[in-house]
């Protein structure tokens, strides 16, 4: 007989090994015990089993340190597929990788704004449909599907409570998702799925206390609080793109005035251009007929071309970012902060403003340096972040 407490302790110790299989890519039975404590012949045990699920593989035998060689122990990242959405208020992402986040296959296609919710979840369903079909023969199939969605979210129930700049409210998406494809569906908001995949596999692996902003057609924030996701009490946690900064300017999508996300977004980038040229200024490369055409990669080549509005325009959206970055390490006091989303492509200048604004006005960092960098897996972080929902699942209850 083996009791509840007894398979929930296997269940810990089989995650625990399959955890630091991942985290040090190849390693013997010998080593795996010594890091994780647990006796030779529970980590066998362990491993075995492991191994039959399919979620480890012996690869050849490694250096011996004084006897035979060991036998080392991989994941098998074919173990299974993953699909991942990123839905953004422009565009819908998908990605399909294996077990490792690893991406096998991505198709991205772009959404006019204002386009109904319908159609965008049609058009999300239709693009799982064609992950699927795409996927390689792997031990266990496709585990799961993961969506990031820009707005928020009751994670627990998948469903989209609010998401302002796609005029969603309380969409059950979770449900849609999985009575279509009868698989294991995340929905989460898309900041928090940026933070996640930073923390597994981006710049912010090794960093216990970071904030990624996604700073993109509007902003959000995903906050990793010792290693761990912080949602709040109800899930909610993050909102930072509506902190006030200006109590009488600007009306936002949430309906409060002022909002950050009003000041240092993409959204507000093209605001402040439009701003401009309908007050009569003229600019070589800018016409205001143009501007619905036009994305931030857009406006960053057009400075480059010497566009003095469009140099402008960068200049006052990166200040701006950079002050609301200045409240954020004041009130989290952080190792780091990723930035990530469409507003990265400013790049380095962004990076060195940033930097001078922390440096200048910020009271936390006086005391304790604080890392800014630009996240390393680009565009794709949030839709890797979407993959790792269902990811970090498998690896906290590997078998189940
Ligand atoms: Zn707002």
């Amino acid at each position: 007989m083996i009791t509840g407490d007894q398979l929930l302790i296997k269940q810990i110790n089989k995650s625990i090994v399959l955890n630091t299989i991942r985290k040090k890519g190849i390693i013997s039975r010998a080593d795996l015990a010594n890091i994780t404590g647990l006796n030779k012949s529970t980590v066998s045990s362990l491993v075995d089993e492991l191994i039959k699920d399919g979620f480890v593989e012996e690869e050849g035998p490694g250096e011996s340190k004084g006897g035979r060689k060991p036998i080392m122990l991989m994941i098998n990242s074919l173990a299974g597929c993953v699909v991942g959405i990123d839905l953004d208020v422009n565009y819908i992402l998908v990605i399909l990788t294996d077990i490792l986040a690893n991406i096998l296959w991505q198709k991205r296609i772009n959404l006019k704004i204002g386009e109904e919710k319908e159609d965008i979840i049609g058009k999300i369903i239709d693009l799982i449909d064609e992950a699927i079909s795409n996927s390689p023969k792997t031990v266990k199939g496709v585990l799961g599907i993961g969506i990031g969605v820009p707005g928020i979210t009751d994670y627990k129930r998948g469903i989209v409570l609010k998401a302002p700049n796609l005029k969603w409210e309380n969409v059950e998406l979770k449900k849609i998702i999985e009575e279509k494809f009868h698989l294991n569906v995340y929905i989460d908001n898309e900041a928090n799925t940026g933070a996640i995949a930073e923390k597994w596999f981006g710049v912010g692996k090794n960093a216990r206390n970071f904030v990624y902003v996604s700073a993109g057609i509007g902003i959000g924030t995903g906050i990793i609080i010792n290693n761990e996701l912080y949602r709040g009490s109800f899930g909610l946690a993050g909102e930072m793109g509506h902190m006030t900064i200006d109590i009488n300017d600007h009306l936002c999508s949430c309906g409060n005035r002022g909002c950050w996300e009003n000041y240092a977004s993409e959204k507000s980038l093209f605001s402040y251009i439009k701003e401009k040229l309908e007050s009569g200024e003229k600019d070589e490369y800018l016409k205001i007929d143009d501007l619905d055409k036009l994305d931030i990669n857009d406006i960053i080549d057009i400075a480059e071309k010497g566009s003095s509005l469009a140099k402008r325009s960068i200049e006052e959206i990166s200040r701006n970012l950079s002050i609301g970055i200045v409240n954020i390490v004041n009130t989290f006091n952080p190792d780091l902060v990723i930035v990530g989303n469409t507003l990265s492509g400013i790049g380095d200048y962004l990076l060195k403003m940033i930097r001078e604004y922390i440096d200048s006005k910020c009271l936390v960092s006086r005391y304790n340096d604080v890392a800014v960098e630009i996240s390393k897996l680009g565009m794709l972080d949030r839709a890797i972040g979407a993959v790792t929902l269902v990811i970090s699942e498998l690896f906290s209850y590997p078998g189940l």
